[in-house]
């Protein structure tokens, strides 16, 4: 039996979520996936993905007499071309999990077709740019909170189910330059209605009613300027518990909040961020306290970064007047959708049929839809068009933002299967064509 030549590559950052963990070891023989070290479940399962499978796009595919077949990428891209230049108020929407240079490519396309752009941060941390462009954020680096942070406290976030090595390379487990002796070194707080795995790891946990965050943050706004509350509870947690947490904020060396999207979206969104930065703001007033995102996908950070510089504004963008305007609410995808006011979209590296509400995507799946994907998703699955990409961080290089906003490169570790192309790539001939069908 001929024995396999396997090539192993060190330090490949992990393309899943917004940790961007960067030792990541991948071995790799016939220009397959064949082990992974260091990565966490979820992320270890993504390099898997990118081998052969039923899921995996390989060739362009038209929708032909309700079916899609293969096609040429000629035809298909000539296809996508026309139906983005005939929409009069395209969609192009998903953007996070893919490189900084696609999402670029990505704002090239939707201006010059006077559409609307947004990315995935719509529907998660889009509370938290809001919040951030109201009243700053104090943040850092997660390196900055490895080396520093004793007191570290995770509100409506559950890393060890959404960030599994947040905790052992930043957070939680991990020795830092000032932290020797790691967890010993830190306590851990969890504020979430749900008592989740990482709330069963810490050393206090606060259990918040649902959708009374704001008042909580609030309270303890309050006490830590010294006013005395005449009630027994605020949120479902007793005053005793909450004048605990009040001391254990104010005593600590170096503390920080990590919040997640059970703040984000949870009644008030961008007003408990709101909140919670003016909390970490006035805890500067006693000790050092900072604030981060948990951002979800690999790159989120990353699309929000790139709209911001070509446009002005992180997501919820409409160029239909030619230049970019800016209004979470009213040029959301999941907005444009309900009120029925798009005519075409493209989709790419996001899947909006599994978490977009039904109306949305029912009207999502009404006009013409072009996704650009490596694999068969819900979305795909009801598109016209599939043009299929190299996973970016595994095919294809780029550069991500990790969640505290440091970019990073990705590596290609492996060739694309099949016909398939960078996203980059992609949207470059989709631009291209696009410019001839207009004779620019
Ligand atoms: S924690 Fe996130 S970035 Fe790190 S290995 Fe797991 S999925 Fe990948």
């Amino acid at each position: 039996m001929a024995i396999k030549k396997i090539k192993t590559l060190y330090d490949v950052i992990c393309p899943f979520c917004g940790t961007l963990c960067d030792d990541v070891e991948v071995d790799i023989a016939e220009n397959k996936v064949v082990e992974v070290r260091n990565a966490c479940q979820i992320g270890t399962k993504k390099f898997f993905s990118s081998n052969p499978s039923e899921h995996r796009y390989e060739t362009p595919m038209i929708r032909k007499k309700g079916k899609l077949e293969p096609a040429s990428w000629e035809e298909a891209i000539d296809k996508a071309a026309d139906i983005l230049t005939k929409a009069k108020r395209p969609l192009l929407y998903g953007f996070s999990s893919t490189e900084c240079e696609a999402q670029s490519k990505g704002v090239e396309l939707a201006e010059m077709l006077g559409g609307i752009l947004d990315n995935t941060a719509s529907v998660c941390h889009g509370p938290s740019l809001l919040a951030k462009q109201d009243v700053g954020q104090p943040g850092s680096t997660l390196g900055e909170f490895k080396n520093r942070a004793d007191l570290v406290i995770f509100w409506g976030s559950n890393p060890v189910h959404a960030h599994p090595r947040h905790l052992g390379r930043y957070s939680e487990f991990v020795r830092g330059y000032f932290r020797k002796d790691g967890r010993n070194d830190r306590t851990i707080v969890v504020v979430d209605p749900r008592n989740t795995h990482t709330a069963q790891i810490a050393d206090l946990y606060i259990q918040v009613k649902p959708n009374e965050d704001y008042e909580l943050l609030n309270a303890i706004r309050a006490l830590l300027r010294g006013v005395e509350l005449d009630v027994e509870e605020v949120s479902g947690v007793p005053m005793d518990q909450i004048k605990e947490l009040v001391n254990t904020l104010k005593t600590c060396n170096f503390g920080v909040i990590f919040f997640g999207m059970g703040l984000t979206q949870s009644l008030s969104h961008h007003r408990n961020i709101d909140a919670a930065i003016c909390l970490t703001r006035e805890l500067n007033d006693h000790t050092k306290f900072l604030i981060t995102p948990m951002r979800g996908h690999y790159n989120v950070a990353g699309a929000n970064q790139v709209f911001s510089w070509n446009t002005g504004y992180a997501y919820s963008i409409d160029f239909s007047k030619g230049y970019p305007r800016y209004n979470p609410g009213e040029f959301s995808a999941v907005e444009v959708l309900i009120k029925n006011q798009i005519d075409a979209s493209l989709i790419v590296a996001s899947d909006p049929a599994s978490n977009f509400p039904a109306a949305s995507a029912r009207n999502l799946f009404k006009y013409p839809l072009i996704v650009i994907d490596p694999h068969e998703t819900p979305t795909s699955a009801n598109a016209d068009i599939v043009l299929p990409a190299a996973i970016a961080g595994i095919e294809a290089e780029g550069t991500a933002y990790r969640m505290d906003n440091v970019p990073l490169r990705l590596r290609k570790v492996k060739d694309a299967p099949g016909e398939s192309i960078s996203d980059k790539e992609i949207l470059e001939k989709l631009i291209e064509k696009v410019k001839e069908k207009r004779g620019e």
